[in-house]
């Protein structure tokens, strides 16, 4: 049943309608997997849900005019996870997916399947472990913790042998960086970051001197130069966060709902301004199609630039 519940956990993450984003089923699954772990109930109203799960996707998800709640809610149940009740009071549309009108109107309750909802309650490590595979496949490193605190899944850290064994697992957790991307990277931007120019070491060494990927590794994005910037630590998680992203001639776009102490002199100044530390001579630029793709899949507000 261990086996059978984390793959179906794994099936889960399936990158649909070619290269945009769909983190919808993993984060309902999270989130439901939290309340798990919290022993809370393992049915809950649709409009629960429909608050719950669109406040993750608004911070998590790609930015996207109208978020669909229902459809993760409805069609996760040919997963084999997760189960609805009352199916039959809920009429189809065209492509397949629920009437929210019906979700709503008839009180519509879905959760974990009691199977699933028992193994996991029983086997507190292992839901722990089906959340940080989930996380680790579908977002960059620099969010994982965060998406794991939003849903309130504490990670233990101890791997369990019946993932650790898994080929999915070591796909998921361990199809880690490229070693020879970092290497790449820093060498095209000089160890410096490309939108503050810190280049500060520590004896020889680089400090907190990054080679982001522009389209996520998660998302299938190559390691290549083609698809690397050399960033800080901060800016590194601010470019995936979506807090800024950058034009096809490399001008760098700050959202304009990124708010607070610090953030005029840390990134408001470089909007509207090219990089201030692009490859150098004979490296290759940061490839438009990438650019393009963490446009309209990461930055928060794609509209502005489109
Ligand atoms: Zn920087």
């Amino acid at each position: 049943m261990t086996g059978d519940l984390l793959g179906r956990f794994q099936g889960l993450n399936v990158w649909k309608h070619g290269d945009k984003r769909a983190p919808h089923k993993p984060l309902l699954a999270l989130w439901a997997i939290g309340r798990c772990l919290r022993g809370e109930p393992r049915l809950t109203s649709y409009e629960l849900v429909d608050q719950e799960l669109a406040d993750l996707l608004r911070r998590f998800g790609p930015h996207r005019k109208t978020i669909h709640t229902e459809d993760p809610f409805w069609r996760m149940q040919r997963d084999g996870v997760w189960e609805v009740d009352r199916p039959s009071m809920v009429r189809s549309n065209a492509e397949g997916g629920p009437y929210k009108g019906d979700l709503r109107r008839h009180r519509i309750r879905g959760g974990l399947t009691e199977s699933a909802y028992a193994t996991l309650q029983r086997q507190p490590q292992l839901a722990r472990q089906v959340a940080e595979y989930l996380v680790a496949s579908n977002f960059p490193a620099t969010l994982q913790d965060t998406v794991l605190d939003a849903t309130a899944i504490l990670p233990d850290g101890v791997v369990g042998t019946e993932i650790r064994d898994s080929d999915d697992w070591i796909d998921g957790r361990r199809r880690r960086r490229d070693p020879r991307f970092r290497a790449q990277v820093l060498a095209a931007y000089g160890s410096r970051c490309a939108v503050c120019e810190f280049a500060g070491r520590l004896g020889d060494t680089p400090l907190a001197i990054e080679a982001a990927h522009i389209k996520w590794h998660e998302a299938n994005g190559p390691a290549e130069v083609e698809n690397g910037l050399a960033l800080c630590s901060l800016h590194h998680d601010l470019f995936d966060s979506g807090a800024f992203t950058l034009m096809p001639e490399l001008q760098v776009i700050v959202a304009d709902t990124v708010r607070g102490a610090g953030v005029e002199a840390s990134l408001g100044r470089f909007h509207g301004k090219a990089l201030r530390a692009p490859p150098g001579a004979g490296f290759p630029h940061p490839n438009p199609r990438f650019l393009a793709w963490h446009r309209s899949e990461v930055f928060r507000v794609p509209g502005l630039v489109r």
